[in-house]
């Protein structure tokens, strides 16, 4: 099979896809080459079968998502933001909605409805989809001095004859490391390797974490809602350490209410060598392994292969201060002065999570409530705002929602995705090194950085000027 074509683009990931819609919008000859038989295999388990398509936050905040290295995403945003793929997806008959913090997603709660979409809008603007198509890398020829490539094409894998696509710009969407059965195996990072580039670091990120403590595999199955964790690096950090009443509510107070908001790095909080590292509000679970869930998954990102101790630690009435804690627990008690402290607790908690909570307070669910003293009282209180549990490691790679790492931004120009190391090489998705917390951001930025790769691609290949076609072409039917 030998193929021609000006713009190739490699993986039908949401990244891939828009790359292939734009690049075909603009009037390019595009194809879109994918190693599995449907297109958008990830995409299609995304949200647990929801897809939450991207988020309604502010610019400013939105890019906060995604760290230091948000910045770089500044100028695809201006090309393709999430107004613009709601209004892409409305276009193919997709209507989308918002939910709490701003997530948004496919009214249908489908998320097969968006990759659908998506490939019929690929299919409408002319692009030649070849599936099962594995590319096997990328073919490089020299270009002019300074050691500089160009990429021609690709080499596809075809068990009969040695294969090529010939094309004038080839876009790499291959995606990271993660879930490698939807077919994200990391094939793109060795490519880019060979083009010059640097592969930082890869690690597991919204991933989660693993506790060795029996009675945290024995709650397996139970959800808690709107509980605070922060995750706590250090010596003792696993350590259920008994620290006064005193110091446990000036803490609590200091931490607040503040809402989900990322902090703003290491060491939000300190208490002696340990570090709070950072702290989340929101929905957990208990599982076989440890922990997971959607705060779980965001505290994920800030643990680290060091060596060191981790604990997350569990406010599970992040609503209540220390003070309003106390009387609540004043009043139960009052309630059910007749019982065991086991049976006292049954309004405040789930059942299951009762023993936890009395052990790392230190007492004995046997003990008779009229005989609780004042500051075996505040010692429950202290295990409600902070239950500890410590943390071994995470899960692996494969099962991480996103992979943290991949080809140094500081090689691809922000605003095309341009390899600053192979002439005619662009690349968008995963495989860069920009990752973002749960909420919609990973898939808003494949999705952008796609669209950027696409119209430079299309330009390069055309000449055209691409600021002239910029905002508001955005996500209309011409675009
Ligand atoms: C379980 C799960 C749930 C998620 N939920 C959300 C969510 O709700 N919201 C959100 O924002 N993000 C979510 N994410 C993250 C999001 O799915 C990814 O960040 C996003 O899919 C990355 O897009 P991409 O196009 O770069 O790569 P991918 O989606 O990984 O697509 C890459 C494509 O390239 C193809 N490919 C790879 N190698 C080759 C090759 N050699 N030849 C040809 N084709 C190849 C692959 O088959 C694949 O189709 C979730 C991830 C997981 C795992």
């Amino acid at each position: 099979m030998f193929r021609e074509t000006d713009v190739l683009v490699v993986g039908g990931g949401p990244a891939g896809l828009l790359a292939a819609i734009r690049a075909a919008r603009m009037g390019a000859r595009v194809i879109l080459a994918e190693k599995n038989n449907v297109l958008g295999r990830k995409l299609r388990i995304t949200g647990k079968g929801r897809c939450n398509i991207t988020n309604n936050k502010e610019l400013q905040p939105f890019i906060r998502q995604y760290g230091e290295k948000g910045k770089f995403l500044y100028s695809a945003f201006s090309r393709l933001f999430h107004q613009d793929i709601r209004r892409l997806l409305e276009e193919a008959g997709v209507e989308t909605k918002e939910e709490r913090g701003g997530r948004v997603f496919p009214m249908s709660d489908r998320a097969a409805d968006v990759a659908d979409a998506l490939e019929r809008l690929a299919a409408e603007a002319g692009v030649e989809i070849i599936r099962g198509c594995k590319v096997q890398g990328l073919i490089l020829e020299p270009a002019g001095g300074g050691g500089m490539q160009r990429v021609a094409g690709v080499s596809v894998y075809d068990p009969w004859d040695n294969s090529e696509i010939r094309a004038k710009a080839v876009v790499i969407a291959t995606g990271g490391m993660s879930y490698p059965l939807t077919g994200s195996t990391g094939d793109g990072y060795a490519w880019a390797g060979e083009a010059g580039h640097r592969i930082t670091e890869l690690s597991p990120a919204l991933v989660p974490l693993e506790s060795a403590e029996s009675w945290v595999g024995a709650l397996s199955g139970l959800s808690l809602r709107n509980v605070k964790a922060s995750l706590w690096a250090g010596p003792g950090a696993a350590v259920d350490e008994p620290r006064s009443g005193v110091a446990t509510r000036a803490a609590a107070e200091t931490n607040g209410d503040s809402g989900a908001e990322p902090p703003g790095g290491e060491a939000a909080d300190a208490h002696g060598s340990q570090r709070k590292l950072a702290e989340f509000q929101g929905e957990m679970l208990f599982a076989h392994f440890g922990l997971t869930g959607p705060v779980i998954l965001s505290l994920s990102r800030f643990y680290q292969r060091s060596g060191e101790t981790y604990a997350v630690r569990i406010d599970l009435k992040p609503a209540l201060s220390p003070e309003i804690l106390d009387k609540r627990l004043q009043r139960d008690f009052q309630r059910y002065q007749r019982k065991r402290l086991a049976n006292a607790m049954v309004d405040l908690l789930p059942r299951a999570l009762i023993p936890a909570v009395i052990k790392q307070a230190g007492l004995d669910g046997e003990q008779a409530i009229a005989e609780l003293t004042r500051a075996q009282r505040w010692d429950i209180s202290r295990a409600l705002k902070a239950l500890s549990v410590p943390i071994t490691g995470t899960r692996p790679l494969e099962e991480a929602i996103i992979t943290v790492g991949g080809v140094d931004l500081s090689e691809v120009d922000p605003r095309t995705m341009a390899s600053k190391k192979a002439e005619g090489l662009y690349i968008a998705g995963e495989l860069l090194d920009v990752d973002g917390y749960t909420g919609g951001y990973n898939l808003q930025a494949a999705f952008s950085t796609g669209w950027t790769a696409g119209e430079s691609a299309a330009a390069n290949v055309l000449g055209i000027e691409v600021e002239r076609k910029k905002r508001n072409e955005g996500g209309g039917k011409n675009g």
